[in-house]
């Protein structure tokens, strides 16, 4: 069984909770794509786990969690991963965790050059977490990166480092910045990779055999359906492919077919970051919806855009994901509300549209909204469709409606056991 879990959605819609309930019925966990730029939140029995790098499925004995070649990895940042993890007591070896050799190094003067970039951009910044992510993929498609079996070789890394910051320097020093030097990164790479170097194989044949052998597979995705960067809001997207249809490349078996994917989607609206998000809400309903979701950057504590549930996107979402079936996060944030404020459709240019738009006139979008009536009831422990307030459920099947595709599971809070599973 070969199963996707992506995004519909900006990202954060709750994904990783939903790989760490899946977890258990499958043998392995693969992160396909992106770097350490967004966090998965998984609260379990030993209370709550943020991972950037590491796959969700990563607190599951049994569970063989692979980092595939489609990520990019910081190994500093990884370092800190698998320390803090080993400190709260969760074992990890290489029968457990295995990262990719293909996978692609962001590098400290990837950092350096995303923040030179995002300042030089000024206002019309993208909103970038300037934590390298652009700049690595935009060396892997140069032919510039360095990639994790590189740190296997260290002579012959050092002189592709050599190379490359040559080619590099001319765009750093264009900002006016400091060459990088080749002794300074096999600095940091020396302090980084000894602890990482048991963890590196040859993932593509492991994916493989695995595969022919009718393993389950779990393909995770970082970010959601908007944030691709071939099919998303360009260029306020990221950096690599969110999409499922991307999952068997990424983990490195390209000649697979995925037999199902779970979209996961958000039962309202939120958007980190800069770039078009027409159902945004501002004022006293943006506040209410904004508290209720405690929707504010876990590092930062700046509040986040958040919307009602937006209709044309979301469909969008369903469509160039693939989504055979969804998984509902976050319906009990809605409990508070009097009504449910759901942006039904866009106006552009005076006409009234559900398609969501793949050029500028996104940018001229408004959306048009529409109330449903609000359940203003404690759901959290709700545990079966009975058990939801019939204006829940109400909301449930008119979204399932509305994006066309079922709605197989609604999470009703951030714990494992939070969820209700629907017929
Ligand atoms: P991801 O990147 O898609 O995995 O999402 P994040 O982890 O960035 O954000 C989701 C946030 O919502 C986390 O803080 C989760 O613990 C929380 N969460 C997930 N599902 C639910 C839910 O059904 N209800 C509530 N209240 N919180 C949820």
């Amino acid at each position: 069984m070969l199963t996707a879990v992506a995004g519909i959605n900006w990202g954060d819609e709750g994904k990783g909770r939903m790989v760490d309930m899946f977890a258990d019925d499958y043998d392995i966990i693969c992160r396909y794509q992106g770097g350490n730029n967004a966090g998965h939140t998984v609260v379990s029995d030993r209370g709550k786990f943020v991972f950037n790098l590491l796959p969700s499925g990563i607190l599951h004995s049994g569970v063989v969690n692979v980092m595939g070649g489609g990520m990019v990895i910081d190994l500093e940042h990884l370092c800190g991963e698998i320390n803090s993890l080993t400190a709260r007591g969760v074992r990890l070896t290489p029968d457990n965790l295995k990262i990719s050799s293909n996978a692609f190094i962001c590098m400290p003067y990837h950092r350096m050059q995303d923040v030179l970039e995002e300042d030089r951009l000024g206002d019309n910044k993208y909103g970038s977490t300037r934590r390298g992510i652009a700049p690595v993929y935009g060396d892997k498609y140069m032919k510039k990166g360095i990639r994790m079996g590189d740190l296997l070789d260290k002579p012959s890394l050092e002189k592709k480092l050599m190379d490359m910051l040559q080619w590099k320097n001319l765009t750093l020093c264009g900002y006016g910045a400091h060459a990088a030097q080749v002794a300074e990164s096999m600095k940091w790479i020396e302090k980084h990779s000894p602890q990482l170097i048991e963890f590196i194989f040859e993932t593509s044949e492991y994916m493989y055999d695995a595969a022919v052998a009718g393993k389950s597979i779990l393909f995770e995705a970082q970010l959601g359906a908007l944030r691709d960067i071939d099919y998303g809001i360009y260029p306020y997207t990221t950096s690599s492919q969110t999409l499922a249809g991307y999952a068997p490349i990424g983990a490195g078996i390209p000649g697979s077919k995925l037999d199902l994917v779970i979209g996961v989607m958000k039962a309202y609206s939120s958007c980190v970051g800069e770039g078009p998000f027409t159902a945004e809400l501002s004022g006293k309903e943006g506040n209410e919806l904004r508290n209720a979701g405690t929707e504010f950057g876990a590092a930062t504590g700046r509040a986040r855009r958040v919307g009602g549930f937006d209709v044309p996107a979301s469909l969008y979402g369903v469509r160039i994901q693939g989504a055979d079936e969804i998984a509902l996060t976050k319906l009990d944030v809605l409990s508070s509300l009097d009504r449910i404020p759901v942006c039904v459709a866009y106006e552009i240019d005076g006409i009234k549209t559900c398609k969501f738009p793949t050029d500028s006139s996104l940018l001229r979008a408004k959306p048009v909204y529409e109330y449903m009536d609000g359940f203003k009831a404690d759901i959290s422990r709700c545990r079966c469709a009975e058990e939801l307030p019939a204006a829940a459920m109400r909301y449930v099947r008119f979204l399932e409606e509305a994006v066309n595709c079922p709605i197989k599971y609604v999470s009703v809070g951030p714990k494992r056991e939070d969820y209700i599973t629907l017929a």
